[in-house]
């Protein structure tokens, strides 16, 4: 017990928890310890985990990060967190985001900025940002106060903060784990993964937390691989893709020499690396930014003031103020920009020139991986244009801050599985991440050419 209240303790700083749980922590390493007795040993046995806020788990507070959702306490469980207690794992606590899963920094949380652990070596002492939106899972796991955390990935989610705290994460094919359970951003990209320190962690992860739900009509019916059994970092026989598109202007050159380096880590494992080329890459974050928000301001329309969390009734007031009341109190800026943006890109007159011409170019995306596979196997390319900033650096300019996403985007708009892991440090020490992209399903060859690199 008091192990798991120091870890807690020692994570306040960093504000990456938003609700402590260790009494569910330790309830499951008792059964660990029953079990093992009874010579039964889970995958999962005992292991604290830190789950991110957006997963729904039966009696706990459940926020998304919003005064929306505050004093919401589920009376179900998402099946993904439903899996991993089946596997013997426990919660340390729910974890801070940025509100609704929207950001790249952590800074929209109604709960305050998460801080990165991580310091530059060169003496400038700002805090950094741990990314996001699961900058508590990233900032927990860096940190060393859980082994491992729960992420979830709607353009990038898991793989960026990973990145930016130099651990490992995987969003898998879509639909690979269920939605049930998990507050909805943009349902059609969401997708729940594991950040961990290994990839070999992620793998084991991963194996409890996928497999088909009937309860999430978008959940793929294929038993769950033995990704863990499956690792190797012998890539003798794959070839690599470099998509050229992705060497973006501007590109720091010591996100180009990781890269580069990368190249080599694969070749020595037994690849062969080829030029392909994806020509739309550079459509996919207007695509995104048009699609992820349509389909949250259609999402977060349950929240009213009725069903969830917060209700504002001004005095006197009737159904229309009070449902204006509530959301004007209860959503953060960004998620009211998104939601003005949804809104707009789906009104009547608008709906054509948006969000029909972004599900045309998120289907020629598809279509580049598609034609890219007839070259490759796997894709390799930087999880992010940067290391880590410094918070408040992009918080004013939500532009800067959706440029980020630039590299993660596109897998997530043609569904595929992505890795982002640990490949260096840069000139300030701090760390920096190489994304692996797999073909629809191949979660085993995205880990195996992550094991290659770590
Ligand atoms: N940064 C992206 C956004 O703000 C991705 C977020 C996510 O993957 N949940 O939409």
């Amino acid at each position: 017990a008091e192990a798991f209240n120091a870890a807690v303790a020692a994570a306040k700083p960093l504000n990456a928890f938003i609700v402590e749980t260790p009494e569910h922590a330790l309830a499951a390493a008792d059964q660990a310890d029953k079990d093992r007795a009874a010579g039964s040993v889970k995958p999962l046995s005992g292991v604290p985990l830190g789950i991110k806020d957006l997963f729904c788990t039966v009696g706990v507070q459940a926020t998304a990060a919003s005064h929306i959702l505050e004093g919401f306490r589920p009376t179900y469980e998402s099946t993904v967190t439903a899996n991993l207690w089946r596997a013997g794992a426990g919660m340390l606590g729910k974890l801070n985001m940025d509100q609704f899963a929207m950001g790249s920094s952590n800074e929209t949380s109604a709960f305050g900025n998460v801080i990165s652990p991580w310091r530059r070596s060169d003496g400038g002492n700002a805090p950094l940002a741990p990314g996001g939106s699961s900058g508590g899972s990233s900032a927990a796991v860096a940190a060393r106060i859980a082994p491992g955390a729960t992420g979830t990935d709607t353009g990038g989610s898991i793989r960026q903060p990973a990145a930016f705290t130099g651990i490992s994460g995987i969003k898998p094919t879509y639909g690979r784990c269920s939605r049930w359970g998990v507050v909805a951003f943009a349902s059609s990209l969401d997708q729940a993964g594991p950040m961990a320190r290994t990839v070999r962690d992620c793998a084991i992860m991963l194996e409890a937390m996928a497999g088909f739900d009937p309860k999430d009509a978008t959940s793929l019916q294929l038993p769950v691989p033995a990704w863990e059994q499956g690792l190797s970092a012998n890539l003798k026989g794959k070839r690599v893709g470099i998509p050229k598109e992705y060497r973006v202007d501007n590109m720091p050159p010591e996100i180009d020499a990781l890269w580069r380096q990368g190249v080599e880590w694969l070749k020595d494992a037994g690849a062969e690396v080829v030029e392909v080329s994806l020509p739309h890459t550079k459509y996919a974050l207007p695509a995104y930014y048009i699609i992820a928000p349509a389909e949250a301001s259609s999402n977060l329309a349950r929240y009213d003031g009725v069903r969830y969390g917060l209700r504002e009734l001004p005095e006197g007031a009737g159904l229309q103020d009070m449902y204006a009341a509530t959301r004007a109190a209860g959503f953060g800026p960004e998620v009211k920009r998104r939601l003005m943006i949804g809104t707009y890109v789906l009104s009547a007159g608008f709906y054509d020139a948006y969000y029909n011409q972004a599900q045309k170019v998120r289907a020629l995306i598809a279509r580049d991986f598609d034609d890219g596979w007839e070259h490759c196997d796997l894709l390799l390319t930087p999880t992010a244009p940067s290391a880590a900033f410094a918070l408040g650096e992009k918080s004013a300019d939500p532009i800067a801050m959706y440029l980020n996403d630039v590299f993660t985007v596109p897998s997530s708009l043609a569904g595929l599985p992505a890795m982002s892991v640990p490949a260096g440090l840069d000139a300030n020490g701090l760390p920096l991440g190489l994304q692996i992209i797999g073909k629809a399903f191949d979660e085993q060859g995205v880990l195996n050419a992550g094991l290659a690199i770590e």
